[in-house]
């Protein structure tokens, strides 16, 4: 049987968070997500000014996989989808977390 892929996910914004979750749920767990900042979050740990806040209803802005029905607001504030994005990783398994390494990458 082929080994395991070995992927490589750059960033723990919406898209890296998906993508690993995702791997996680198809039983893929030789990954690893590189993430140049200290904390995952992507745009939403970067854009923390005076009222920024998702620009379309938030029941459209989450993963398929993990609805959220209480947000505080249509429109709910950053903070409020980071710590979205921040339960969701803590929910779906530790590891896309733990392999937040706090380092830059480049594509060769
Ligand atoms: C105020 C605001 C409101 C928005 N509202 C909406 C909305 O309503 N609907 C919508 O669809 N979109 C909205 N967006 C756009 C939003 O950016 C995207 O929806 C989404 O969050 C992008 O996720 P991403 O994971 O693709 O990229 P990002 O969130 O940019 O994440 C990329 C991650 O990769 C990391 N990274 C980058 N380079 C490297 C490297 N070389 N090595 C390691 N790590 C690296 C970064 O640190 C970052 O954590 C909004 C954006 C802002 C700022």
């Amino acid at each position: 049987m082929a080994p395991p892929p070995r992927i490589a996910i750059i960033g723990s914004g919406f898209s890296g968070l998906c993508l690993g979750i995702r791997l996680l749920r198809l039983g893929i767990d030789s990954f690893t997500i590189f993430e140049k900042a200290e904390r995952l979050g992507g745009t939403w740990r970067d854009n923390d000014y005076p009222g920024a806040a998702c620009d379309l209803p938030a029941i459209a802005y989450c993963f398929s996989f993990e609805q959220k029905a209480d947000w505080s607001r249509k429109w709910p504030p950053q903070a409020e989808i980071l710590a979205y994005m921040e339960h969701c990783a803590a929910k779906y398994d530790s590891i896309v977390r733990q392999r937040a390494v706090p380092r830059p990458v480049r594509a060769r």
